[in-house]
């Protein structure tokens, strides 16, 4: 069954603390030093850790955390993600979700890295970590640490692809493409931005400064309905169609469904619900996990399964789990079942901290204490290509 992209809305249990002291700032600070120090279970990954990191290190960037309390799931009971399926077969489908998507790009283009971020950069060059997983589309990792490895599990928003040639195409130049093709969104647009609408999730906020949204969570712009939404065709096959396949648009440049003319659509570059995750990504982040030594869960209730499985596959190999989340975390008591003593956290951590807050202090702690990286990290980091032996 290929791995695909399905969303959990089950409830989550209350989160624990492991050790008992990571359920203050001091004692979790402490337990999480321990567990990213720790030189045990350090033979295949030299003794670094694999963050895996969710929609919860990017809230104080200004974006929704999709299960918080002022989460998409949580304000808007209505709000339902479009499947991949529905946005490959309908022309309508697209339509109205790229007209969303032109409303929201502007503010998640503004938004930044956080303190977050940058203190995993500092985990980095502490050469603490192996790499990133994250399963966030908005790129905030490998714009604050280039220099280590992120494995973006879900994709990422910088773009769109092409269904049909598989190239891809900035969304920026796409944004500005949606914005001639739609002049009058384009004015709405503008008004909104200026009015700050579009930086709130709150839909009683937005309503407040003109936005307003029906039932289904549409925004109601006035005069114009969401089909009559244009979006541009991939310029690759439009100027080369694929074979047997014809890319049809209007005199403006605007794709239009002339069946079966289903070539040359561009999507966003992120694995949409109900989508597969292509077999390099899903070997890539498996590799990331084989070769670690621990992994460390950061701002991620692990509800979908593509990113549980690799923490499950972790523990399978015998490797300690560490979790700073706010909430629950799916199947989280198996992570931990078999601690026979909670020590100091070297074997395991839970804890639920605000991450732009608590984890620079993490790194200003670990940078206080003298700790040096050992000789063999300090090997890997001057020479990425170092491949560690193979022990197993
Ligand atoms: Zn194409």
């Amino acid at each position: 069954m290929p791995l695909m992209r399905i969303p959990y809305t089950a409830p989550l249990p209350p989160p624990s603390y492991i050790p008992a002291s990571a359920a203050s700032t001091e004692g979790a600070l402490h337990a999480l030093q321990s567990f990213l120090t720790s030189t045990k279970h350090g033979q295949r990954g030299n003794g670094r850790t694999l963050l895996l990191t969710g929609a919860g290190i990017s809230v104080a960037s200004g974006l929704a955390d999709y299960r918080g309390s002022n989460g998409t799931y949580t304000l808007n009971k209505t709000y339902r993600p479009i499947y991949y399926h529905e946005f490959c077969a309908s022309h309508e489908a697209r339509k109205r979700y790229w007209a969303r998507s032109f409303l929201g790009w502007t503010n998640l283009n503004r938004s930044k890295p956080n303190p977050a971020h940058n203190a995993v950069a500092g985990l980095g060059d502490l050469g603490l970590l192996s790499s990133v997983i994250t399963q966030n589309v908005d790129s905030f990792h490998p714009r604050a640490h280039p220099d280590l490895r992120t494995l973006e599990l879900h994709g990422y928003l910088r773009s769109t692809v092409c269904i049909s040639c598989r190239t891809e195409y900035d969304r920026a130049k796409f944004q500005a493409d949606l914005a001639s093709l739609n002049p009058a969104w384009a004015d709405f647009l503008a008004e909104m931005l200026d009015s700050g609408a579009l930086t709130t999730e709150n839909p009683e906020e937005r309503r407040k400064r003109g936005l307003r949204t029906n039932p289904d969570g549409d925004v109601d712009v006035p005069g114009v309905e969401y089909s009559s939404f244009r979006y541009p065709a991939c310029p690759v096959c439009l100027n080369k169609p694929p074979e047997g396949k014809t890319v049809d648009v209007d005199k403006d440049g605007a794709w239009v469904a002339k069946s079966p003319a289903t070539a040359g659509v561009l999507k966003p570059a992120v694995i949409m619900f109900g989508e597969s995750i292509p077999n390099p990504v899903k070997l890539a982040v498996e590799n990331a996990v084989d070769e670690a030594s621990r992994v460390l869960i950061l701002g991620s209730s692990l509800a979908t399964y593509s990113a549980w499985r690799l923490a499950k596959r972790a523990k399978e190999q015998g490797k300690p789990i560490g979790i700073a989340n706010m909430g629950g975390v799916r199947g989280e008591k198996q992570f931990f079942a078999d601690l026979v003593n909670s020590g100091d956290g070297s074997e395991g951590v839970r804890c639920a901290e605000t991450l732009e807050t608590f984890l620079p202090q993490l790194v200003d702690r670990i940078r206080q204490t003298g700790f040096t990286p050992s000789p063999i990290i300090e090997r890997v980091m001057r020479n990425p290509n170092f491949q560690p032996a193979p022990w197993a």
